[in-house]
């Protein structure tokens, strides 16, 4: 059986084809450009492939609600030209199999828990951030994706403001110091005038960056009580992990029970993040069965 994965992103889609045990037979990064375009190359590569269905893990906001007249498309992303754009229409048109449409993060989660069903981790419920250009959320219980009015948008919950960081205004351009506004890679430029990777861990910023991942970690403990908290993205280390690991056990003071915190609160457990493409081709392969 062939399944199919998009992972679409604001800088590149990866297009890639692969069989009912996730093994990757074929792969192709596309740029993202102009809509019409990306979503062009898109289609031309899956009608090379019998692909029975395809999985889609996309940048957003998008309208993930089947009842919506708006269904499948890219609504009002900030990322110019994608505004209002028909993805699943559009690819549908293109290479006619069953589709799932979901965010990148929800796909990532959806691959990280089947990941943990392969390896009998005994694990029901985990909930996936990514931490890169964006900061983005998505939370499994049960084997099902959490949202119902629309998928979740964790990166963009308010926070305590850390006593050292009460001047920095924070970069979203909807609530300025939400969890993205104060811990997405472009806080780097913002904070330091510099680019996150030249940033050593011994920089106090880290520990201000920790404190509010840390606090995502504590409010989505309390609200949800997942079995563990995966942290992806360009911004994310073991190293500041370690650190993640130390403010949420003081936050959390004992309150609840939570795992030994090296494995509560962790990085995704499929390299190279391929975490999404799992998720797709098992999302692809769970709408044949349904
Ligand atoms: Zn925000």
């Amino acid at each position: 059986m062939l399944l199919g994965s998009i992972e679409a992103g604001g800088t590149k889609f990866v297009c890639a084809v692969g069989n009912e045990n996730y093994q990757i037979k074929d792969q192709i990064t596309i740029p993202t450009t102009s809509p019409a375009e990306t979503l062009q190359k898109t289609a031309a590569y899956f009608k090379k492939f019998a692909v029975e269905a395809i999985g889609i893990a996309s940048f957003g906001p998008i309208e993930v609600r089947q009842t919506a007249s708006n269904y499948g498309f890219i609504t009002d992303t900030p990322k110019a030209g994608w505004q209002n754009t028909d993805f699943v229409g559009y690819l549908k048109k293109q290479v006619d199999v069953p589709m799932f449409f979901t965010t990148d993060v929800n796909g990532s989660a959806y691959g990280e828990y089947v990941m943990s069903l392969l390896s009998n981790e005994n694990i029901n419920s985990l909930v996936y951030y990514t931490i890169g250009t964006g900061v983005g959320g998505g939370a499994i219980i049960d084997g099902k994706l959490v949202g119902s009015l629309g998928h979740p948008e964790m990166g963009h919950v308010l926070l305590k403001r850390h006593p050292a960081d009460l001047e920095f205004a924070g970069v979203c351009p909807f609530h300025q110091d939400c969890l993205e506004g104060l811990v997405s890679g472009p806080t780097f430029e913002a904070r330091l005038n510099k680019a996150g990777k030249d940033v050593p861990l011994t920089d106090p910023v880290w520990d201000i960056m920790s404190y509010y991942v840390a606090q995502a970690a504590l409010q989505v403990t309390l609200i949800l009580r997942p079995d563990k908290i995966i942290f992806g993205g360009g911004v994310t280390s073991e190293a500041f992990l370690k650190k993640v690991r130390r403010d949420f056990a003081k936050m959390l003071n004992d309150y609840v029970h939570v795992p030994a915190l090296d494995q509560y609160i962790t990085l995704p457990e499929i390299q190279n993040n391929g975490s999404a493409t799992v998720g797709d081709f098992a999302l692809a392969q769970r709408l044949l069965r349904e």
